[in-house]
């Protein structure tokens, strides 16, 4: 045999007994769910089985025998429901009283990318621990600290949500900076935050670096200068970014930043503060999705109580106008005895005020959710086939939205992460890439 020939075929021997092992090793896990949650249809289910293997639920139902062996999860005094989103959030940020007064601006510049990293790994955790599994982490993680996080949980160092990330956001020279001629011209102090696009060039060569260097979706600053982007450079965005398979997410802060982004048919708007109600009806049209980030008046401080009119006000007449709701939260900040997943679970009382029902909260927090982070297709939604996320909270969140408050118990990718309302997460950690070091 050629040594070449000989050595594919041993290593072909090897993947099939290593896959062989793991069929006949693979355990079931059988949870026992007092109420089943479809956020889609507006159900529960009571007294459903639901079977795990290999990572992906394998059988959902009522009448599901539990195969001998398997190891039983009883949760039937529980309702359970499928993970949470948080669209916008920035786990790799966190500014604080101490020392920077919450001015972000200097936490660019007292800390470092790799501090920033572990912050990230932490609030990751935070956010599990409050029942969110996938986190769209929208940028501001100094140089790509995001692509760190994002790769440490799929390759299996360390729990965490699944993460869609931007990498750099992408703006006109100082991005949502005004730095200074210093800091501008020789690049330092508060870059790398921001990527400078300012020419059609400089747009098609910033979208395939953050592609290059491990975004999952492209988010750009719109209008944070009065020149901004124009129609045709958000568009070359959008096209760019489409041959790597990524979507476009604009901050947006005015109305004719609104107007134009919808035009060009970017993916999903961030902030609420251009969205009009004719803005509204345009995104209702062409299913745009809105990340408004409606931060509730109880977390004191981070928004005002003229602010919060506005921004319930605006929510509302989102949903009058059917556009295609997410739960975000822009969360990058500390609030001294509360989580960052606190702090993200605390924003539906925003959605409260705004006089909108559990059901469609939940569906902008999970159904919606996966449709912006586009996994719609495989993770998310309990079903047969699905890699295996769910939480389970002790009321049911169609009658009571603050039972997600509550999170008792969460599985990620087919694991136990949190039971009892404790976290264990012990079966998470691990001492090298045991998922695969190319997972890039
Ligand atoms: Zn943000």
């Amino acid at each position: 045999m050629h040594t070449l020939t000989k050595t594919k075929a041993i290593l072909l021997s090897v993947a099939l007994l290593v896959s062989a092992t793991s069929v006949a090793a693979a355990q079931v896990t059988a949870i026992r769910a007092g109420g089943l949650v479809d956020p889609e249809a507006g159900t529960v289910a009571a007294h459903q089985v639901i079977l795990v293997e290999n990572g992906r639920f394998t059988a959902v139902g009522a009448n599901v025998a539990i195969p001998p062996g398997a190891d039983v999860i009883d949760l039937s005094a529980l309702v359970v429901l499928p993970g949470l989103v948080d669209a916008h959030n920035h786990l790799a940020l966190t500014y604080k009283e101490e020392p920077e007064h919450n001015v972000y601006y200097l936490t660019y510049v007292l800390e470092s990318t790799p501090l920033r990293a572990i912050q990230a790994a932490s609030n990751g955790i935070q956010m599990l621990n409050a029942g969110f599994t996938i986190v769209r982490d929208m940028g501001n993680a100094g140089n790509y600290a995001d692509v760190a996080l994002r790769q440490a949980i799929e390759q299996g160092w360390i729990p965490g949500p699944t993460i869609i990330n931007s990498g750099i956001i992408i703006g006109g020279m100082g991005g949502q900076f005004w730095p200074t001629p210093e800091m501008a011209l020789d690049h330092n102090i508060v870059y790398p935050e921001y990527l400078e696009a300012d020419t059609p060039d400089e747009i098609v060569k910033a979208v395939r670096q953050n592609a290059l260097f491990g975004a999952r979706v492209i988010k750009i600053c719109v209008d944070c200068k009065p020149w901004g982007y124009t129609v045709d450079e958000i568009r070359l965005f959008i096209a760019e970014a489409a041959k790597a398979g990524l979507k476009v997410e604009g901050h947006v802060q005015t109305v004719d930043g609104a107007r134009r982004a919808i035009e060009a048919g970017i993916w999903s708007i961030a902030h609420d503060r251009g969205l009009t109600d004719e803005m509204h009806r345009a995104m209702a049209e062409k299913g745009i999705f809105r990340a408004g980030t409606e931060t509730p008046l109880s977390l004191t401080g981070h928004t005002s109580p003229e602010r919060f009119e506005r921004t319930v006000a605006s929510l509302r007449n989102a949903y009058e106008n059917s556009v295609p709701l997410t739960f975000s939260t822009d969360a990058d900040y500390w609030i001294p005895g509360m989580t960052r997943g606190e702090v993200a679970i605390e924003f539906i009382e925003t959605w409260k005020a705004a006089d909108i029902p559990p059901v469609d909260i939940l569906r902008a927090m999970t159904t919606n959710g996966y449709l912006v982070s586009e996994t719609a297709d495989t993770r998310g939604p309990i079903r047969v086939g699905f890699v295996a996320d769910l939480i389970a909270v002790e009321g049911n969140p169609l009658e009571d939205i603050d039972a997600l408050r509550q999170v008792r118990f969460v599985m990620k990718d087919g694991v136990v992460f949190k039971r009892d309302g404790v976290m264990t997460p012990a079966a998470f950690f691990h001492g090298g890439p045991v998922n695969g070091w190319r997972i890039r």
